[in-house]
């Protein structure tokens, strides 16, 4: 079928399944019990959640276990360590006591970095009167990140998402914030702020009738630094429905229509991490909506061993996505957190991959940039290798800096094929990064 033939036609509503229900696939079913018992074993400590969209049109049931769309959304054995499997497999035969299970739980999640990049203690702002906002971020000057409490959950739990704490239940790590008159307030107080990227969870699993209540909020406050909405979201690839049939997709998109109404930017970040998410008819009937509702799609994923770590495959979805009016945005490298052991790509294999892909697409999908590493530091880019005086070197620089002076700089570090995030890497100089002093006073300064 072509793109130009495919017809969208359905208007199912949403089911969801996670460790709870995930056995009543007939799918799952299917499989040797033994399967199912190490996906509960892993689903224990990693949540996840799939739908029966996912099931039934992402995912190629005759290519299992291998199938990229399985994979990303079942849990796999290979997701938790060795040592971390035998613990919770071992509980899991001993008992059905959920407290027992659970404290086993907590107990391996907190061995898995669940905040990393510094996300609690360096990013929270505060308001002038003191009060904290644990429902924001505020890392780079021009962009600041809400997160509205209504949207602390996604359509997928990506175990290597840095977000899955957030699902799990372990409260003090929920960045929950109820007023949208606070990050108004916010943005006031700080001129420099152009953007605000509305994150989560996935807003847009909020009910259009909440979401419009922020939107409102910040169209009525007219705040003249005020350039840009962006929408952070997996649910184009996850349930696209959202803007084609659900009872609330038509206030879904009329709210995004608003908002570029009001003369402010509406910036759709959409994550995919696979072409075959942009497959459906239905997906393609989505973007179409999103379009017309004056937003620009700009797209973006992390490179994940057995997902995506293929050169051609992004070099495809990237073509695609321009052909579908999408821009690309950013290739991510996945971070030091959850199942990173699994889906991590070496930095030199991450460059190799982005680089491969890059050269073989148009100027129009170039707008790419990546492998980025959103670090404490920073988001750094891998740029490339290169030699000088006989010693292999990685070319790296700064896409954004906690210091904003930090931006576009380059600097090198010793090559090694074998790192996978900016901690593993050794300055050129033998010494530290430069931005490494600077960095320890921010830090000292925000610990106080
Ligand atoms: C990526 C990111 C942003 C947005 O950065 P852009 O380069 O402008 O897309 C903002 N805040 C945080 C914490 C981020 O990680
Ligand atoms: S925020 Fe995105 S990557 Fe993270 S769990 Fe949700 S869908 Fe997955």
């Amino acid at each position: 079928m072509t793109y130009q033939e495919s017809a969208w036609d359905e208007s199912p509503s949403l089911k969801s399944y996670t460790l709870t229900n995930f056995r009543e696939l007939p799918q799952i079913e299917a499989l040797a019990e033994e399967k199912k018992f190490e996906m509960e074993v892993v689903g224990n400590v990693l949540p996840f959640k799939a739908n029966n969209y996912v099931v039934e049109q992402l995912i190629d049931w005759g290519k299992i276990p291998t199938d990229p769309m399985y994979v990303l959304t079942f849990p796999q054995k290979g997701m938790l360590k060795p040592e971390h499997y035998k613990l919770m497999e071992s509980t899991l035969k001993n008992t059905s006591d959920k407290k027992q299970i659970a404290e086993v739980a907590n107990q391996i999640r907190l061995q898995l970095n669940p905040h990393p990049a510094g996300q609690m203690e360096l990013n929270v702002p505060a308001l002038n009167d003191g009060t904290k906002l644990y429902g924001m971020q505020h890392k780079y000057k021009e962009t600041c990140l809400f997160f509205p409490s209504q949207s602390q959950t996604c359509h997928a739990y990506c175990s290597f998402c840095f977000r899955w704490p957030q699902f799990v239940g372990m409260d003090e790590m929920k960045f929950a914030m109820r007023e949208g008159q606070q990050l108004v307030e916010y943005v006031s107080e700080h001129q420099e702020i152009t953007d605000i990227l509305f994150t989560g969870g996935d807003p847009m699993i909020m009910k259009a009738k909440i979401f419009s209540k922020y939107i409102a909020a910040l169209i009525e406050a007219k705040l003249p630094n005020l350039r840009t909405i962006r929408i952070g979201t997996k649910a184009l690839s996850y349930w696209p429905y959202k803007f084609l049939t659900d009872s609330d997709s038509e206030e879904m998109l009329e709210t995004l229509t608003k908002i570029t109404d009001s003369g402010l930017h509406l910036a759709f970040m959409a994550h995919f991490n696979h072409l075959n998410e942009l497959s459906t008819p239905a997906v393609r009937a989505a973007i179409k909506e999103i379009r017309k509702t004056g937003a620009q799609i700009r797209t973006q994923s992390p490179v994940l061993a057995h997902i995506n770590d293929d050169a051609e495959m992004w070099a495809e979805m990237w073509r695609k996505q321009v052909q579908l009016g999408c821009i690309p945005y950013y290739m991510f490298v996945v971070r030091d957190t959850g199942a990173q052991h699994y889906f991590g790509v070496p930095l030199v294999r991450a460059y190799e991959i982005f680089i491969k892909a890059y050269s073989s697409v148009s100027g129009l999908a170039r707008t790419v940039r990546g492998p980025s590493m959103s670090a404490t530091p920073g988001k750094v880019q891998v740029v490339g290798t290169t030699e000088l005086n006989g010693n292999k070197l990685l070319i790296l620089r700064f896409l954004q800096g906690r210091n904003p002076d930090w931006a576009h700089k380059p600097f090198f570090a010793k090559y090694d094929k074998n790192a996978i995030w900016l901690d593993d890497l050794k300055p050129a100089s033998g010494k530290r990064f430069f931005f490494e002093e600077e960095l320890d006073q921010i830090k000292a300064a925000k610990t106080d």
